[in-house]
């Protein structure tokens, strides 16, 4: 039983089958996936999502599939933590993490829009997918087409960090590293989807692969009891993320699953790589794209597929963007783990310390309820913090030793 209509073209509103397609051929606008509203909320109710498996899948009559997932079943549900540490450092009165470094199977966000993508994937026939990847969606593409019996191909930049390298080939993929930037990458493998016919996630079935951001969405206005969070604040690559968090919260006002929504977004992007928190702090909506230059790899794209669209959403929701430095970032990684002892990647320390930015800006106010959008985990961008920590002291096995150390540390302490 599906509600999905098929494709219609954000732009032109030109309808189009449910097959891999991703822009119109008539306006070039970006293709999205249509659903029958109207039909799914006579079936919807709080009471029957809750009463399902606690997986991405209990929204499934708000995702693009035909039929019922068959790849990534168990991915999603991850914990929103009530961050009560963190803010008391930041000095608000009401915070909470939204916390995919613990998603299954590959420990980010990306597990999501993966698990509709192959799942889409399968149910259009293809045998093959393939990504461009600064990284986590790499992982989670390899990860999943292993679980799906499918073929993977991934191509990722070849300065990527080790644990994203790692953490894609230890799965037995296709990896292909490329002399340049994602945005290199990208455009070649639009080429390499024509000639070849795969599925490439985020290009050909990118309307299924989106879809699948809204879980995320979803699951924070279910995890803070039916209701829509005040301010959310969102990583931004391509710009995907932050539109479905955005849609999904309107689609649950529009349904009747929640009372009204008035959620204002914000973006977090790395100086080094900000063409959307850029235009959004120039008043324009434009895109300029830039050639990335940041130690936060995940979210370095130049050029975001979702640019524009991002920043529509930013501003219609009453909500703005902001970017750090590189040692803002790791900053914003330290100080989550020191509170709340959850250990994010960099694009999590641009998060934190974006929200941190626009709280002393005030463009947040501080007695309404935040969300931090964390997507990644930090054991896999350790490189990002190792000159950053405190080395272990190395001392003999004996009591004597440790006693050494405890005099000193008292020493101090006085
Ligand atoms: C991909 C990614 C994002 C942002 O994704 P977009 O939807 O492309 O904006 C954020 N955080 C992490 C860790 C990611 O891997
Ligand atoms: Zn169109």
């Amino acid at each position: 039983m599906s509600f999905v209509k098929g494709l219609k073209c954000r732009e032109c509103g030109k309808n189009y089958p449910k097959k891999a397609l991703h822009v119109c051929s008539f306006c070039f606008g970006p293709l999205e996936v249509d659903y029958e509203y109207e039909e799914i909320k006579k079936v919807i109710s709080r009471e029957k999502i809750e009463s399902r498996g606690k997986t991405m899948w209990r929204y499934k009559e708000l995702l693009p599939l035909d039929n019922e997932p068959t790849v990534g079943t168990q991915v999603g549900y991850t914990p929103l933590v009530k961050a009560d540490n963190l803010a008391k450092s930041l000095g608000v009165d009401e915070l909470y993490i939204k916390n995919d470094s613990v998603n299954f199977p590959t420990f980010s966000f990306k597990d999501r829009v993966v698990s509709a993508a192959l799942s889409k994937a399968k149910e259009l026939g293809f045998k093959t997918v393939a990504c461009a990847t600064t990284g986590n969606l790499g992982n989670s593409v390899a990860a999943q087409a292993v679980q799906g019996n499918l073929e993977s191909y991934i191509f990722m930049p070849a300065n990527l960090e080790q644990g994203k390298v790692i953490g894609t080939s230890i799965y037995g993929t296709n990896v292909i590293g490329i002399n340049g930037n994602y945005d290199g990458v990208n455009r070649m493998c639009s080429e390499i989807a024509d000639k070849y016919g795969w599925a490439f996630v985020n290009i050909n079935i990118r309307p299924y692969y989106a879809e699948g951001s809204k879980t995320y969405g979803y699951e924070i206005v279910e995890q803070l009891g039916w209701k829509a969070p005040k301010h959310v604040i969102v990583p931004m690559a391509g710009g995907s993320l932050i539109i479905k968090i955005g849609k999904a919260i309107k689609e649950m006002a529009k349904l009747g699953l929640i009372d009204g929504s008035d959620t204002s977004l914000y973006g977090a992007q790395a100086s080094g790589s900000s063409p959307i928190s850029t235009a959004v702090k120039n008043g324009s909506d434009v895109i300029k794209p830039v050639i990335p230059d940041t130690i936060a790899h995940s979210i370095a794209i130049g050029n975001p597929a979702d640019g524009y669209y991002s920043i529509k959403a930013i501003h219609e929701s009453g909500g703005w963007a902001e970017d750090v430095s590189d040692d803002e970032l790791i900053e914003g990684i330290k100080l989550l783990a020191s509170t709340e002892g959850i250990f994010t990647e960099t694009a999590g320390g641009v998060a934190v310390a974006v929200t941190k930015k626009l709280l002393e800006q005030e463009r947040i106010p501080r007695d309404e309820s935040i969300v931090i959008s964390i997507t990644g985990n930090g054991l896999k961008t350790l490189e990002a913090v190792l000159d950053k920590v405190e080395k272990p002291r190395v001392i003999e096995a004996n009591i004597e030793s440790f006693n050494e150390i405890m005099e000193k540390r008292e020493a101090c302490i006085v």
